[in-house]
């Protein structure tokens, strides 16, 4: 008796229109969407109409839409590229807030590193930055707000040290 009002009570559920939240697993569109790899078609979008030739193997894209492309291959071109990487980055930090090093921190945070037998470990914990933070101001890349206040009120007391 029971276990038919459990069945009758499953059964239910599942033809309901949101049956399957938390009862059977469902494809979940959010989480896998379909792809270009899953399809194996290109959906290259060119001009208007995605594209429906098969995807180069193990690509996303069919070859006329750079399928078979493997990035560049001259100097030029992977310079170029990595400018571009590099600029996208520095454009996206910033718009998110980060501060760019200035010369003095840049040049102060370098001389710290030379008294320190050029160990990176040893320059990030005398500034109590991350390792990647003293990376990002050597290289002149966005500060975090917090890392860079951090390093001006350092270079603020070194400076205060320097001249009483
Ligand atoms: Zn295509």
């Amino acid at each position: 008796m029971a276990s038919e009002m459990l069945r009758a009570l499953v059964a239910e559920l599942l033809h309901r229109p949101d049956a399957g939240e938390g009862v059977l697993p469902e494809h979940n569109a959010l989480k896998e969407p379909a792809s270009s790899l899953t399809t194996g078609i290109c959906g290259a979008v060119i001009s208007g109409e995605p594209c429906r030739s098969p995807a180069a193997p193990g690509r996303a894209l069919c070859p006329r839409h750079g399928g078979n492309a493997t990035g560049p291959r001259t100097p030029e071109g992977k310079r170029s590229l990595g400018d571009a990487v590099r600029r996208h980055y520095v454009e996206a930090r910033l718009a998110q807030g980060w501060l760019l090093p200035t010369e003095a921190q840049r040049v102060a945070v370098r001389a710290l590193k030379q008294r320190l037998n050029g160990s990176h470990n040893a320059t990030a914990a005398a500034l109590k930055l991350s390792r990647h933070g003293v990376r990002r101001v050597l290289a002149g890349l966005p500060l975090r707000p917090d890392e860079s206040s951090l390093l001006e009120r350092w270079l603020g007391a070194a400076g205060a040290r320097r001249n009483p």
